[in-house]
Parts: C-alpha cells; structure tokens; sequence
C-alpha cells in the first residue's frame, strides 16, 4: 500500500486531541458511580489522543493509533499537558441577585452562618433581591458566572432555584435556568429547590409554607417540566426532618428525583432520610452520623461534599470524606456556588478536598467528574472520556493529574472543549506582557 491510498483510508474527523502527556479517561464508570478503590483508578492513557466527530467522542486510544485511524483538519497537541473530561458542578445556586460581602465581613470577626440567617439576613437578603430583580438581569449574571465556569473547565452544571420562595418567583428562577440552557453551550441541570429557606413572611407558620410547596409549587414546576430534581434544606432552624420527607416524596411522587442538602451545620438524620426515600444524592454531610453513613452505602446514596462551602464558613469541621469512601460511599464534589460561597472554580474545589478532606488528587478528580456526573443522572452522557459520550474535554497546562490539587489558586486550563468545539482557548490570549510593549 503506497501512502496516498493509506492517507485516504483514514477516516475524517472535525477534532484530534494528540499527544496528551496524560489522557485522564475515567472509562469504565458510566453504569455505577465509582466507590473505594475504584475512586483512584482514572483509567490513563500515556501519550493518549482522541478524535471527535459531530459534538462526540468517536475514539480514545494511544496518540499512534488515533492518528494512524483518523484525519482531521484541526488537530490540538496536548504535548506535556494533561487531558481530562470536563468537570461537572452538581450542586450551584447559580441564579441570584446580589451580592453579600457584608456579611462576609462579619463572619470573618466572628459572627455564625445561621445567626445571620435567622436576623433575616443570609439567604432571606438574597431573596429580597431577587424578587426584585428583572429576569434579563439574572440572565445576563447567569450567562456570565456560566463563562467563568467554562473558563475554568466546567462543562456541565447543575442549578437551584430556591432565591424566589413564591410559586411565582420560583417558577421565574427555574424558567432562568432554563433560559441558560438554552443560551449557553455548558449544560445545565435543574433542579427545584423551593425549600431553600423559610421565607421571612411564613416565618411564625413553616408549615403554612410547607403546604405551598408541595400542593402548588411541585405541581407547577413539574406541569411546566421545568426541573429534574427537588433539594431540601433539611437543617435545625430551617426545614425538619418530617417537613423534608413530606416535600421530597411529593416531589417523586411527580417525578422530581430527590436531593437533600442534609447534615450541613448539626447532625439531625438528614443522611438516613436521603437513604429512606431513595436520594440520587445528600450533599454537604459535614456531621453525617455512622448510622446515616452505612445507610448511604446500602443505597446507593451518592455524597456530594462541598469543601469550598465549609471553608468560606470558616468552620474546622468538615465532612469525613475518608470515612464515607472507607465504609463504601461514592463521592462527588461540586462548587456550592451562591452569594456566600463564592467559588466558580472546580480545580480549586479539588485543591479544597486534597488539603481539607484528604482526598487524593485522583479521587478529588473522579469525584468532580463521574461521580458528579452521577449525582445529576448524566453518566450516560458525560464525566468520562468514551467513545459516544459527548466531546466534553479539558486539557490543563500541567504534566500530569497529580498537579490538580497541588498547583492551586491560579486556572490551570489551556484549552476547553465542548460538545466538539473548541470554547476556551487560553494560549490565544495569554502572550506574555513585554516590557517593550507597555513603554
Ligand atoms: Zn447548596
């Protein structure tokens, strides 16, 4: 065979992605979250490439054989650089007006999270703005946080409402959401999480509140199929056990797969709840007691820990992630994004579960990847690099995985892809400064 003829046996594709120092894979995973030991394993391929063809990955293999098979008339070169899949946020409060650096303020001398709440301030300020807020507005800011997400390797996320705490408010959030689906490439799962907070007016009868949830919020948002899943803020002070339940199997019992924001500041049962009602996911679990523990691992209940939301609670406590992935637990990561934790940054949130929840980087990288993909119901679709999967790729200007983690606080993102197109391209815009330039 001369080299014409071979040249046009290869295959014609839109993208090759070559010689990645690491192609960080995670294949293998997409039928059941990864739990144990499994949790190290990212299924990497050394001088690794993939070819991507009509928005998804049509092959992964080593860099010879993807160029020996495929041709391209684009092709990105990872030499020395590092190739994951997109990271996937599970758990964002991405639609709000406003901001609260006040309040950060006096947390930092001293004042606590839920004592601000219960002084209306909290989630209640943000509510106020809100409501007042103009649709196009929290758009524009959705749009925006969604850019910086992207920027920084994140390729789908999940979004709350739960700022509005009318039907009518709720129902203008989740058709935001919406909006952002539609409008920007990340992908964007929503869920309904009209039990965020008490609002100030139900704030002598909860059960009133309650009553409006689940008789006319659930019915609305569902009728007007405008979530996949329903969150509780199950917590002292705010929503009890039997209040969660009630609204949680309402929201099932209209297809709205059920989370739990559970265990957050006291432990009150909110673990063993999420594996009673069968949770996709509890999140947060900073005082998950054993009992709540073990019952997640018989269920398949999958922890969604969020490092960066204790952190910005300066507390010293956070959730014992060794102890869930010891006793069986899958574990996932996301963001917590909301105007009092303020954090579009996955990379920083793996940097957070190294140093805080001791995770190593390879489980902190599975946990922001397949295993979130699991906690939204996407595994099918994304959070590993496999053929027919969605072409949904990060290459990080670093060697090799372990530096997730160990470099933080600056992006580490070179290129991002999504959906076969390459959206972020940091090479392009980050020609260094010459002195010779700015005199
Ligand atoms: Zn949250």
């Amino acid at each position: 065979m001369n080299k014409s003829t071979r040249v046009k046996t290869r295959e014609k594709v839109d993208l090759l992605v070559v010689n990645a120092n690491e192609l960080v894979t995670l294949a293998g995973g997409s039928d059941k979250p990864r739990v144990g030991k499994q949790m190290r394993e990212l299924g990497i391929i050394h001088n690794g490439g993939l070819a991507i063809k009509d928005g998804r990955i049509a092959s992964v293999g080593k860099t010879s054989e993807i160029t020996k098979a495929f041709r391209a008339e684009t092709i990105i070169s990872a030499d020395g650089k590092t190739v994951l899949p997109g990271f996937v946020d599970p758990h964002t409060h991405l639609v709000f007006a406003g901001s609260r650096e006040e309040e950060f303020q006096m947390r930092v001398e001293g004042a606590y999270y839920m004592e601000i709440l219960s002084a209306g301030g909290g989630i209640l300020k943000t509510v106020r703005e809100t409501r007042r807020a103009s649709v196009d507005k929290i758009v524009d800011f959705g749009l925006k946080t969604l850019d910086i997400m992207l920027e920084h390797g994140t390729t789908t996320v999940e979004a709350k409402s739960g700022y509005g705490l009318t039907t009518k408010d709720e129902l203008k959030l989740l058709e935001v959401i919406k909006r952002l689906a539609q409008l920007h490439s990340t992908d964007v799962v929503s869920t309904f999480m009209g039990a965020h907070a008490i609002p100030a007016e139900y704030k002598n009868d909860p059960a009133d509140y309650v009553n409006i949830v689940v008789e006319e919020m659930i019915p609305a948002v569902t009728e007007k199929r405008l979530a996949e899943f329903c969150d509780v803020f199950c917590e002292k002070g705010v929503f009890t056990l039997e209040q969660s339940k009630r609204i949680l199997l309402t929201g099932k019992n209209h297809g709205l797969n059920p989370k739990v924001h559970a265990d957050e500041m006291s432990a009150c049962g909110g673990a063993e709840l999420a594996a009673e009602i069968g949770a996709v996911s509890a999140e947060h679990l900073l005082y998950a007691s054993d009992e709540g523990i073990k019952a997640m691992a018989n269920k398949g209940v999958i922890a969604v820990l969020l490092p960066a939301a204790s952190f910005s609670l300066m507390s010293e406590h956070h959730a014992d992630a060794r102890k869930m992935i010891d006793n069986g637990v899958s574990v996932a990561l996301g963001t917590d994004f909301n105007p009092s934790c303020w954090i579009e940054n996955m990379q920083l949130v793996i940097a957070f579960a190294c140093y805080l929840l001791r995770l190593t980087p390879a489980e902190a990288i599975t946990a922001a990847t397949i295993n979130a993909a699991h906690a939204i119901k996407k595994a099918h679709e994304v959070g590993s690099l496999e053929v027919g999967k969605k072409a949904d790729v990060v290459v990080l200007d670093v060697p090799n995985h372990k530096f997730l983690g160990y470099r933080f606080g600056v992006n580490l993102v070179d290129k991002v892809i999504k959906n076969g197109r390459v959206v972020v391209d940091r090479e392009k815009c980050d020609e260094p400064l010459l002195a010779s330039e700015t005199q």
